[in-house]
């Protein structure tokens, strides 16, 4: 099929606040600090600053009550030197062009740090989607599909879940794109099992945050047994990281979720909560609990800190108050760069996004070649796949890290562009 001609990115394009309140900015001064650090030609820096294509769509859908909405969407591709497209789909009220640009450069960052053969790619709609019945989610994730299905393809980009989208929204996007293209499974990750999704995908990027934090904790002398760890977020991501967090000996002892938080300082039962949650729909209230806010979950005396919600939720005016030991970011930009900057000089060791969550994009890989070889593998082959590549994407980051005196965020960044820069200029992108 021809390829319908697309609008591409217009890097002038205009960009308000600063990068303490542009997650774009943010992302791209991040970017600016590694291509300083290993010396990046200015050419790749024009590439790679920003987007290779920005699509934005109407999104019109009748609600159950009548009423025509128009939602707007996104899909915006980063960078695609080193494989097809991949990044999630986020419905959310802030999901505007300058997060998805963001999330989209992260992708990029994120596959080639832990050295998936993708390239970067985000997807959102602006909705609040906690508000909207299944037919109208339904409704909205086929016409979105619909909308940016040219765009995509099994070897040219590959949506997944985010925030507010699942396994069930997986189905709709792959069924809109199969009745158009034919029976098409790989084109998305994180299906339901049952349409070919990979055993494990559902807890990988959790799973991946464990892993890594295992690692980190090994290699700055931090004991395990009894740590102590407040979760943000009790999400996909959140609640695998509380589940399988004790896995370690870690003592969970705060999780929250968009209503609020709770603590117990002898130790959650996050079965329970895990219950009281499917029940209620929060996590807020669940028996033999005490309740505190986001904010103060932020700020708890915990060894170990994993905001797993949304982003820039550590910021220039509460990063002093933030006294754990390390900080795993679970969720992508979780952390502004003025906030990072007093992490790092209060010594708190922040394990960036890019690589404490790259658990999910890396079972996502799995799952795609599982779809495409139309093999399924054991569970524990996915999981012992993924411990692999987490296992070597932390001693690579740290290792840099070590060797040249710098953060870890500075080392993954810096590793991740080499290698972009490196497909980039075989391809003859660049010299
Ligand atoms: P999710 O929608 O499953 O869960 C989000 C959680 O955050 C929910 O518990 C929600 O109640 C909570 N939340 C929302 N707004 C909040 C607020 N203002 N304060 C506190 N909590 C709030 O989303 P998810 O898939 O778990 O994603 C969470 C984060 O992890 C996002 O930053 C996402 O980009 C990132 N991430 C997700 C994956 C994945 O595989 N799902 C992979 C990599 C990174």
């Amino acid at each position: 099929m021809a390829e319908a001609s697309v609008p591409v990115a217009d890097p002038r394009a205009p960009q308000t606040g600063s990068a303490e309140t542009n997650p774009f900015q943010a992302v791209t001064l991040f970017f600016d600090r590694a291509a300083d650090q290993i010396g990046l030609g200015d050419e790749m820096r024009e590439i790679l600053r920003t987007s290779y294509r920005e699509l934005t769509v109407q999104v019109p859908v009748r609600m159950d009550d009548g009423r025509l909405e128009v939602f707007t969407g996104y899909r915006v591709q980063h960078n695609a030197a080193r494989g097809p497209y991949k990044g999630g789909i986020r419905y959310h009220p802030d999901a505007d062009i300058d997060e998805v640009r963001a999330l989209a450069a992260l992708m990029t960052w994120k596959t080639a740090l832990v050295d998936v053969p993708f390239g970067g790619a985000k997807g959102g709609v602006q909705c609040d989607a906690r508000e909207m019945s299944v037919g109208e989610r339904q409704r909205l994730t086929r016409r979105f599909t619909n909308s940016i299905s040219y765009l995509l393809g099994i070897n040219r980009d590959i949506p997944a879940p985010d925030v507010n989208t699942d396994a069930q929204t997986m189905a709709w996007m792959m069924d809109a794109y199969s009745a158009r293209y034919g029976y098409t499974p790989a084109i998305v990750t994180g299906k339901p099992i049952e349409l070919g999704g990979s055993l494990g995908r559902d807890a990988a990027t959790g799973r991946g945050v464990v892993y890594c934090l295992a690692e980190a904790a090994r290699d700055h002398g931090i004991e395990l047994d009894g740590t102590t760890v407040a979760v943000q977020g009790f999400g996909n991501v959140g609640s695998w990281v509380a589940r399988l967090a004790p896995e370690l000996g870690c003592r969970v002892i705060a999780v929250s979720d968009v209503r609020g938080g709770i603590v117990s300082h002898d130790g959650l039962d996050i079965a329970a909560i895990a219950r009281h949650e499917a029940e209620s729909g929060s996590v807020v209230d669940a028996p033999g609990t005490e309740p505190l806010t986001n904010e103060e979950l932020l700020e708890l005396e915990v060894d170990v800190l994993v905001p797993a919600a949304l982003d820039r939720v550590i910021h220039r005016g509460n990063a002093e108050r933030v006294r754990a030991k390390v900080v795993m970011e679970a969720a992508n930009h979780p952390v502004t760069p003025d906030a990072d900057d007093v992490l790092e000089a209060a010594g708190i060791v922040v394990v960036p996004d890019i690589l404490a969550n790259a658990g999910g994009v890396t079972v996502s890989y799995f799952e795609w070649v599982q779809n495409i070889q139309q093999f399924r593998w054991e569970e524990e082959q996915v999981n012992a796949e993924l411990h692999k590549r987490m296992k070597a994407a932390w001693a690579t980051t740290h290792a840099r890290a070590t060797a040249d005196a710098i953060p870890l965020r500075l080392a993954a960044f810096s590793i991740a562009v080499e290698r972009v820069e490196r497909a980039d200029k075989l391809r003859g992108y660049a010299s």
